[in-house]
């Protein structure tokens, strides 16, 4: 009874790829990705380098146009209609490698400007939304600072602050601890782990495997442009069934 329920919610989906492929000219970055992501669940996606991982979530903001199949992200697919695009956008939260924060803004103001232009807040309501974010990722003194003044930890946490301020419904991480000296790794993740509990729908590509085990619905490994294998994190690391799978947690465990 229960499950009946649960299948019929329609809105339960909120991302779902069909057969994307993603071209580069000649060269096929995605070949073929299928992909249904619930709303609340975690994914962690991890492959090596040049795997496609980037692009796929590139894609699934809307920072790169894939070029077959289809996207569709909380019922809306992704098509060239601008309207489309910016309610994606909105909807989409991104953290990256390297923080890409305004280096001539205070943080607080690097919290504001996507608030004020994009969603058209109020300033007032701009800045306690943006404290309220900074006091989540514990960094509320530093709001009057700039970005060089921070730690590569602390210019993270005000990345994904930044991005939650548009109170986005998915967060994607594209290696968000690859670029920190290694004892800021973890303030940075303590602060996904506090989102992931929250119940954020989020797709974190990442070679963090305390990470992946301790908050991944589903791991999943690309490789040549392709969704290889995915599994619950215990089965998926202690018996991966691709012999690539296998060869990459070889050499990253
Ligand atoms: P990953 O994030 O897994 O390291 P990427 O998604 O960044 O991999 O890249 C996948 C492949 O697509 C790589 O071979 C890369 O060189 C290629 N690629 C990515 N972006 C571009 C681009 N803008 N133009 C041409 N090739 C690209
Ligand atoms: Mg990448």
């Amino acid at each position: 009874m229960i499950e009946a329920t649960f299948m019929n919610k329609p809105n339960d989906t909120m991302i779902q790829l069909i057969g994307v492929g993603k071209r580069f000219g000649q060269f096929e970055a995605l070949k073929q990705v299928s992909l249904e992501v619930r709303r609340g669940e975690k994914i962690v996606l991890c492959g090596p380098s040049g795997s496609g991982k980037s692009t796929l979530i590139r894609c699934i903001n809307r920072m790169e146009e894939h070029t077959s199949g289809r996207i569709i992200i909380d019922g809306r697919e992704l098509t060239d209609r601008t309207k489309d695009i910016n309610a994606v956008r909105r909807e989409v939260g991104m953290v990256f490698q390297s923080f890409n924060l305004f280096p001539h803004m205070t943080i607080l103001k690097n919290l504001t400007i996507a608030q004020r232009l994009v969603r058209k807040t109020p300033e007032k309501e701009a800045k306690e939304v943006a404290m309220h974010y900074l006091k989540r990722v514990k960094i509320p003194e530093q709001a009057s600072k700039y970005p060089v003044q921070l730690s590569g930890g602390q210019q993270q946490r005000v990345a994904i602050a930044r991005a939650l301020c548009m109170k986005p419904q998915i967060m994607l991480f594209d290696e968000p601890t690859s670029a920190l000296d290694p004892e800021m790794i973890s303030e940075v993740l303590d602060v996904m782990v506090d989102l992931a509990r929250d119940g954020m729908t989020m797709i974190c590509v990442t070679h963090e495997m305390g990470f992946a085990r301790s908050v991944a619905d589903r791991v999943m490994f690309m490789d040549g442009g392709q969704l290889i294998e995915e599994g619950d994190p215990e089965t998926f690391f202690a018996n991966p069934r691709n012999e690539r799978t296998a060869l990459f947690l070889r050499q990253i465990l």
